[in-house]
């Protein structure tokens, strides 16, 4: 396959791979790829990286503001792997006391003791985690028993089954999963509690606070998220450049073209788009020789609220909250003297056409519940719906999640990456991070690497260690 392009910024020599999309898959594959000596040339639509986690200008506080804050965990081994090939690992902040806030503002906390394995360390908050009363307590602590006896093989089986049959199974009360469950769950999995798969409610339990004491732990960027990226993952970045199709000759991809009409060449393409924008890419006849298409369509989209409040006075002196009650589900203070707050609703199906002025009251009447002792009112609010977040990892997804690498008889130079590709993770910045690596690592099994020892190089983080304790736990199957 012939390689021409007179303007390309790489300063690679090997193979020209150009990757679709510069969300953070596309941002890690290009990240990765270059590492192995290729010339990559990474294509974003929008004028900044970061796709959905990203930034925007606010013209009328003349502020970056991000379109919805993102929270990483101690477990997201991946993307902090990321943070330090960009180089900024130094702007994530973590916290090691979780906030949780009732509906009246009374504060309840989970931290976890340093020093302790897992699940010891989480052991001294949860007895005393008053949120909920002591036969609650013990309720929990028995459920959380038998996911670590489930070890990781054990929720593979539960894919098929939805976490409100589990929960069931496991005598868990309403009550439990409102005041624990839910202010975990419904964020980490951008679905309701109940209907998520038990594969994945399982893992965000195992993998944040049971497996290692590291796991729970919350980063949140002191930036805003845009500014994450202003360390390139390769040579040749271009922004505002938006492909318009995709060239094949058989069962190849030759190259793209641009909106603008210039065509570029290509001996691999990693296709880093959502999965909307996926299908549309592909010819029909060669959808049919290529079972990673075929169910996309069944993946459903679910939307996430954020909403940026700025008062008049201090509201919240913690970093963050989680709450208990809604509407808003979670809070993060964004200035010094927390007169400036972002509140999230996932699993936002009911308020994605809600008229943003009856937002903005409701919000306001639940902060004023939640600090009493503040006389702060709302100056102005800026509320930003995706209606397509991420999918909803309901039981049966993972049937319907591509693989990064081609098929036998698929399209035999065409990687995808993607939160929603199987990474075995819920659609997170983690696992969008790991599609990338994983889409890269399928490439150097493809195509010559010209950085000697890279063929079929990993590029995945491993999972945070199994502490002791965790290990003996989940020896003594049940
Ligand atoms: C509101 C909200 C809140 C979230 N909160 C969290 C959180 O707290 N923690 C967490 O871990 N995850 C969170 N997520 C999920 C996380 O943002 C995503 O999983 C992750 O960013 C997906 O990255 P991606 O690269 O797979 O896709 P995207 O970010 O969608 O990247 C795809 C890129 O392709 C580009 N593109 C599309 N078409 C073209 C084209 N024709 N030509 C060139 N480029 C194109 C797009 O512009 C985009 O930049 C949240 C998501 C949303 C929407």
């Amino acid at each position: 396959m012939s390689v021409n392009n007179p303007h390309d910024g790489s300063q690679n020599a090997g193979p020209r791979v150009l990757v679709v999309g510069g969300g953070l898959a596309g941002i890690a594959a290009a990240a990765a790829a270059d590492s192995c000596g290729y010339r990559v040339t990474l294509l974003e639509s929008r004028r900044e990286l970061g796709g959905r986690a990203s930034s925007f200008e606010d013209p009328e506080s003349d502020q970056l503001l991000d379109n919805c804050q993102h929270v990483l965990l101690g477990c997201c081994t991946n993307l902090q792997d990321l943070y330090k090939r960009l180089n900024v690992a130094d702007r994530i902040e973590y916290y090691r006391r979780v906030h949780f806030l009732d509906a009246a503002g009374r504060r309840f906390d989970l931290w976890g003791v340093c020093g302790l394995p897992a699940p010891l360390h989480l052991g001294p908050a949860m007895l005393g985690f008053s949120a909920v009363t002591i036969a609650e307590r013990k309720e929990v602590m028995t459920a959380m028993l038998a996911m670590l006896r489930l070890g990781k093989a054990g929720r593979e089986k539960l894919e098929g089954q939805a976490f409100g049959e589990w929960l069931t199974e496991h005598r868990q009360s309403d009550r439990v999963i409102q005041r624990f469950y839910d202010p975990v769950l419904i964020s980490a999995l951008n679905e309701e509690t109940r209907r998520a798969s038990s594969k994945y409610a399982i893992e965000v339990f195992q993998d944040v606070m049971l497996m290692n004491q590291h796991g729970y732990v919350v980063g949140l960027p002191g930036c805003a998220l845009e500014e994450l990226y202003s360390h390139r993952p390769c040579a040749d970045v271009r922004l505002g450049t938006r492909v318009s199709e995709i060239m094949f000759v058989g069962q190849q991809a030759t190259g793209v073209m641009l909106q603008s009409g210039e065509t570029l060449s290509a001996d691999a393409v990693i296709l880093a788009t959502n999965y909307h924008a996926v299908q549309r890419w592909i010819p029909d006849h060669l959808r049919a020789t290529d079972g990673r298409f075929a169910h996309l369509d069944k993946l459903e989209s679910v939307p996430i609220l954020g909403a940026h409040l700025w008062f008049d006075k201090p509201v919240m002196r913690l970093s963050h909250a989680a709450l208990f009650e809604g509407p808003l589900q979670w809070l993060f203070r964004k200035d010094a003297e927390g007169k400036i707050l972002h509140g999230v609703i996932s699993a936002a199906r009911e308020w994605a056409d809600k008229p943003r002025e009856k937002c903005a009251e409701l919000f306001q009447k639940q902060i004023q519940q939640l600090f009493p002792n503040s006389s702060a009112r709302l100056l102005r609010q800026k509320i930003v719906i995706e209606k397509r977040a991420t999918f909803s990892p309901l039981p049966g997804s993972d049937a319907w999640r591509p693989a990064q690498a081609p098929p036998a008889g698929g399209i035999e130079n065409l990687f995808l990456a993607g939160d929603y590709t199987k990474t075995n993770w819920p659609a997170t910045m983690e696992s969008a991070v790991r599609s990338g690596y994983l889409a890269a690592e399928a490439l150097t099994c493809k195509l010559p690497t010209p950085v000697a020892g890279k063929k079929g190089k990993t590029f995945i983080v491993p999972d945070l260690p199994t502490q002791w304790p965790a290990r003996l736990l989940e020896q003594r199957r049940a």
